[in-house]
């Protein structure tokens, strides 16, 4: 028999972390399009700059960085690589 508030406890951290991830990602995407307009969230000055670009192969998301020269923000990003594998390169 499962004691019900341990039950009741699980539920709550379980509702607590995924308003956080939800909420996580929702400011995340805020960001980036922000930067994708070229303005720091931060600052809201025009000047986000590309310092880093990894890609993991075809299967996997790029990871973007980058660097506000105002203020100093920098944040990174996994964006999904728009098929720049090409079509049957990569299987
Ligand atoms: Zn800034």
């Amino acid at each position: 028999m499962i004691d019900p508030y341990l039950l009741a406890f699980l539920l709550i951290v379980l509702i607590g972390s995924v308003t956080v991830y939800i909420y996580y990602l929702k400011e995340k995407n805020e960001q980036l399009e922000s930067i994708n307009r070229g303005f720091c969230p931060k600052c809201h000055k025009k000047s986000m700059e590309l310092t880093d670009q990894r890609s993991s192969g075809c299967s996997g998301p790029k990871i973007v960085s980058f660097e506000c020269t105002s203020c100093g923000y920098t944040n990174s990003f996994a964006v999904e690589s728009g098929g720049s594998c090409g079509s049957g390169g990569c299987r």
